[in-house]
């Protein structure tokens, strides 16, 4: 296994990838139906995806598609919200999501995967880091969310994707085996549904906070420091289907004000546990360390 610690400090700022292409060409990865016991091939076309049973999902405005069904929701407004959604937005605007999308790219660059393959990003949030991947890679892109916000702010922000509102948790709207590349970044994750949807030879990608992530803000606000050690609890989640290839560590420290402070706490996992963001206020200006792990597997 290896293990690197990379560091990007923010002023390297990376010009943003210009590639774009249109979404004209009908994608090559296979929709199922997620009507229970349907699992016909769904078709995506210009403002609807159909099945042959004649079940119609409308496609957005934006060219999202809400496939989720009324069984797959715990709340009628199920993951993010949109105020985390644009929280989030405004701190990868500060360019706090950019070391993290270059250990992505790094670690993908690293892989001989397939021009233009498959990439199932799941739980994507409003979809940063597979529209980098989908520029500088060529790949066909399927982000995946449970919450609406997210989904169509990714996908106004990113067409060169495509977007589903969807249960990650449970069996996503996919064919066996038609990924190359499944990305879960800071997102739930189902060892089970990965394992199924990935082609054989396939890479799966899953990031997890660091326990070092955020530990002045946690530190301040609550006195936690470290956090958990998520790498291990995943890790052994995956282990009966998965191999652990390796694991890379990025870690990078920014200086924020509150309102930068109050967005982070917001838009990241940690978003709803510290609604409260009690004594945010009294915080004024603070480095914190941003800091993943890059868990690379292979499909047993
Ligand atoms: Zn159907």
């Amino acid at each position: 296994m290896r293990i690197k610690l990379e560091a990007v400090p923010l002023n390297l700022r990376r010009g943003k990838p210009v590639l774009r292409k249109s979404q004209g060409t009908p994608p090559r990865a296979p929709l199922v139906c997620p009507v229970r016991g349907c699992a016909e091939t769904l078709s995506w076309e210009n403002s609807q995806a159909i099945c042959s049973r004649g079940h119609l999902f409308d496609r957005a405005k934006s060219g999202y598609c809400n496939l989720l069904q009324v069984q797959e929701r715990k709340s009628r407004q199920p993951g993010d919200s949109k105020a985390a959604v644009q929280a989030r937005r405004r701190s990868l605007a500060r360019g706090l999501g950019e070391a993290l999308r270059e250990a992505v790219c790094s670690r993908v660059t690293s892989w001989s995967l397939p021009p233009e393959g498959l990439v199932l990003d799941a739980g994507c949030g409003e979809g940063y880091y597979l529209d980098a991947l989908c520029a500088r890679f060529r790949f066909e892109g399927w982000g995946v969310d449970i919450s609406t916000a997210a989904i169509e702010a990714a996908a106004r922000a990113y067409p060169i994707a495509r977007w589903l509102v969807a249960n990650a948790d449970r069996t996503l709207p996919f064919a066996d085996g038609c990924f190359d590349l499944i990305t879960s970044i800071t997102a739930r994750k189902n060892p089970a549904e990965f394992h199924r949807l990935l082609a054989p030879g396939g890479h799966l990608l899953v990031v997890v906070a660091h326990e070092n992530d955020q530990v002045e803000l946690r530190g301040a606000l609550f006195g936690e420091v470290p956090d958990s050690d998520r790498a291990g609890a995943t890790t052994a989640a995956f282990a009966p289907l998965f191999e652990l290839e390796d694991e890379v560590v990025v870690s990078t420290r920014a200086v924020l004000d509150p309102t930068g402070l109050k967005d982070l706490l917001m838009g990241s996992y940690r978003g709803e546990r510290f609604s409260a963001q009690a004594g945010l206020a009294q915080l004024g200006t603070l480095a914190v360390t941003l800091s993943y792990r890059l868990l690379s597997f292979r499909p047993r």
